[in-house]
């Protein structure tokens, strides 16, 4: 009888049809966005994200269970606090939305499988640090440490689990740089490369901002965020995902100087917001995007 941990994971496929893998994603990624808002809003004021539960900011009220169901309570109360009918920020549903329908799409791309929970993580740690980069222009370490660690966790666990393929630098690598390794040590090999990439070419463009224009261009969260997006995406991914970040950062402040008016490039932008938004893309449609534009010089 052939029955291994692999075919038996490798089955939840089967064990959830689409439809109901996408409900539960759906669900479970408003949870998930619930707490995000937690997070996004008590990391940097490094209070805990676990206690005491959520108070009203304005009346400091406590909210009960019932009125803290993902979007559904923003809609019902009107986007009002129940006692004392102050405005609750948009972002809270608007986060919880977010994470829901980023769930579902991860789910779509990755299927029910062992890796889908590294890449839910993941996705998870990117929405909070671009909603938190957009408030206070940091990138915690409580959120980009832990996420290196998933990352090389993934790294070594996921081939096993579900093949290489998931990652999309490993077969090429496993041909060539590290023929004859190990899968573990060509995977983490893949991710040591990739963080490298994304960390360095971070650190790169800071170290020759500062020098050209004599101002700190950038702290070195931006650099721990590659490190983690770096060693899970592997070099491909990690080249597109900055080249994303670049153009797509770059085209926003070219586009916020003309409505200003201003000629200088002295504003700064929360460049984590772009490589976020460039990571969540080249999670779920980079190998695309990849062969597409290799496809174009063939
Ligand atoms: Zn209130």
């Amino acid at each position: 009888m052939t029955f291994s941990l692999i075919t038996l994971l490798s089955d939840f496929n089967q064990l959830i049809p689409p439809p109901f893998s996408y409900i539960i994603a759906g669900a479970f990624g408003a949870v998930i966005g619930s707490f995000l808002n937690v997070v996004v809003h008590r990391l940097p004021l490094e209070e805990s994200v676990a206690f005491p539960s959520s108070k009203c900011p304005s009346c400091s009220k406590e909210i009960a269970f019932y009125d803290n169901v993902p979007v559904l309570s923003y809609v019902l109360l009107g986007g009002r606090c129940r006692s004392c009918k102050t405005r609750i920020s948009v972002r809270y549903p608007a986060v919880e939305l977010l994470t829901a329908l980023l769930f579902v799409a991860v789910t779509w791309r990755t299927g029910v499988t062992p890796a889908l929970p590294f890449d839910l993580i993941f996705v998870s740690a990117l929405v909070a640090l671009v909603f938190i980069d957009a408030e206070h222009m940091i990138l915690p370490n409580a959120i980009t440490y832990p996420g290196m660690v998933s990352a090389l966790v993934a790294r070594v666990a996921i081939p096993y689990l579900v093949g290489a393929p998931h990652f999309d630098d490993l077969p090429g690598l496993m041909n060539g740089t590290f023929a004859g390794w190990p899968v573990w040590a060509a995977s983490l090999g893949g991710a040591l490369i990739g963080a490298l990439i994304g960390g360095g070419s971070l650190w790169l463009m800071g170290w020759l901002w500062e020098k050209l224009r004599g101002v700190e261009a950038m702290g070195l969260g931006d650099v721990k965020m590659m490190f983690m997006v770096g060693a899970y995406f592997g070099w491909r991914l990690t080249i597109l995902t900055i080249f994303l970040g670049v153009f797509s950062g770059s085209l926003i402040g070219i586009l916020l100087m003309a409505r200003q008016g201003k000629k200088d490039m002295q504003m700064l932008l929360p460049f984590g917001i772009f490589l976020g938004i460039g990571s969540i893309l080249a999670l779920l449609v980079g190998p695309q995007i990849v062969e597409w534009y290799a496809g174009q010089f063939k």
